[in-house]
């Protein structure tokens, strides 16, 4: 199994052709779900005791599996967030597996987490976070929050000098922030409390001091994070930032910033002042894997005083101990994790080889395209904006129509492989909603798709 010999090399050059020819498609086909049943079916046992083959595998999942999933980087596929990583960024994802590197310590990854430091130093200096900002790729956004909020509990708990170690910790966020939030609450056995948001969907400086001065003592004791969303997963909304950094530098709790989807506008000069505050965050996510053009599965986390975040998770364990002897750098200290592939890299490899600049001018280009079709909306006399957008995603209804009517739409658009477009609700509606981070997403893309709403 582990040799190199002829049969292996056909098999190499198979595998190496089938994902140059995935990466050259422009644009792959959009690809449709398939049941369980039909997909047993098709694809028959291929976890046998003598193998089917590896040429039969690729061939099975060419023609079955792969098929099966719809393709995330498809220019009309605008429904969640969808992806749009550089063919850079995917041919390096190759070299990553074939290179076995473990980049959880300094000791055996220094290389890659060299790499992944600049490319993580670049989105601090986005956000400008201080010098000494630094912390690890992790697997997405659901996993960055988690890890901060952590970090944030145990800065609480360590400043209270055991007073809280027993107390249920409490945070606030805004009713538009994501579910992992809530999720990481659950995890933690901590409390939220949702700041009612505005019109649009926004955290407003003076809702969150509101539900500040509604908390009794103890629960104002109990508090340890504020959590703002610099993009709604939405709506694309931007909390105030400076309001929110402003309540926390009172009363002395932890900032977090979750721009999972919304952080990577931060390379974009003309929407960067709406992040105003994020600088002063005391840890902040963005997810490469959502609009900065890598493949899944990429989350950067960065902290103000990695320290704190050291103290809170690194592991140890007599086997560990020998990588904590000195002050390397070791990713494994600053999330919830060990082990870990070097999913930064495939970034540092894209930034590398076309520059930041031209990753300004791609996010630019996706917001031109965003706004764009957001007029196309306001013009066409059968579809209007439910809020101007922000950022690239846009929420708009299609006048007149039912809950069934936009379902039924949306699922014949994937079923002739036009577009995937999902509808989302609204304050209690029904309406539609797209997102764009492909650069290669065009107006005429989003024009098409007005016109079948006709
Ligand atoms: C997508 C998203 C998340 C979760 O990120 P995953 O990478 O899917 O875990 C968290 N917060 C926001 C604002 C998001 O948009």
């Amino acid at each position: 199994m582990h040799r190199h010999d002829t049969s292996m090399e056909v098999l190499t050059q198979a595998v190496v052709r089938y994902a140059i020819d995935r990466v050259r498609l422009d644009p792959p086909p959009l690809d449709s779900p398939r049941t369980m049943a039909e997909l047993r079916a098709m694809a028959g046992h291929t976890v046998t005791p003598k193998g089917v083959g590896g040429l039969e595998a690729l061939r099975v999942f060419g023609d079955v599996l792969a098929p099966a999933c719809i393709s995330t980087d498809h220019p009309r596929f605008l429904s969640f967030v969808p992806a749009a990583p550089t063919e850079a960024s995917v041919l390096f994802d190759l070299v990553v597996g074939a290179s076995s590197i473990y980049a959880g310590s300094w000791m055996e990854g220094g290389g890659a987490v060299f790499a992944e430091n600049e490319a993580l130093r670049w989105i601090a200096d986005l956000a400008g976070l201080p010098p000494e900002a630094g912390g690890a790729f992790v697997s997405g956004g659901t996993a960055g929050n988690l890890s901060a909020l952590i970090a944030a509990r145990w800065k609480w708990r360590y400043d209270a000098d055991g007073a809280h170690d027993r107390t249920r910790g409490l945070m606030l966020t805004s009713a538009g922030a994501h579910s992992s939030i809530k999720q990481a609450a659950r995890a933690m056995d901590a409390d939220v409390i949702l700041v009612p948001a505005d019109a649009a969907g926004r955290m407003r400086h003076d809702a969150l001091r509101s539900a500040v001065a509604e908390l009794d003592d103890t629960d104002r004791e109990r508090l340890f994070a504020i959590i703002a969303t610099s993009g709604t997963t939405n709506a694309g909304v931007i909390d105030d930032l400076s309001g929110a950094a402003d309540v926390c530098a009172e009363l002395g709790v932890w900032f977090h910033v979750d721009g999972a989807y919304g952080g990577a506008a931060l390379a974009a000069p003309s929407v960067r002042d709406r992040f105003i505050g994020i600088e002063r965050a005391d840890s902040f996510i963005v997810d490469p894997h959502k609009w900065l053009f890598a493949p899944f599965d990429s989350c950067a986390l960065l902290y103000r005083d990695p320290r704190i975040a050291k103290a809170a998770h690194t592991q140890h364990a007599e086997y560990l101990d020998v990588l904590h002897a000195d002050e390397d750098w070791n990713p494994s200290d600053y999330a919830h994790h060990l082990s870990r592939r070097a999913r930064g890299l495939p970034l540092w490899f894209s930034l590398a080889t076309y520059g930041t600049d031209a990753y300004r001018d791609a996010v630019e280009t996706t917001l031109e395209v965003a706004h764009a079709g957001a007029r196309l909306i306001s013009a066409s006399g059968f579809c209007e904006l439910v809020i101007e957008p922000e950022l690239s995603i846009v929420i708009f209804r299609r006048v007149g129509w039912t809950p069934d009517q936009y379902q039924a739409w949306s699922d014949e658009q994937l079923r002739s492989g036009h577009s995937f477009v999902v509808p989302t609700s609204w304050a209690g509606e029904t309406v539609l909603r797209y997102c764009v981070v492909n650069p290669n997403t065009t107006v005429d893309d989003i024009a098409s798709i007005l016109e079948s709403l006709r």
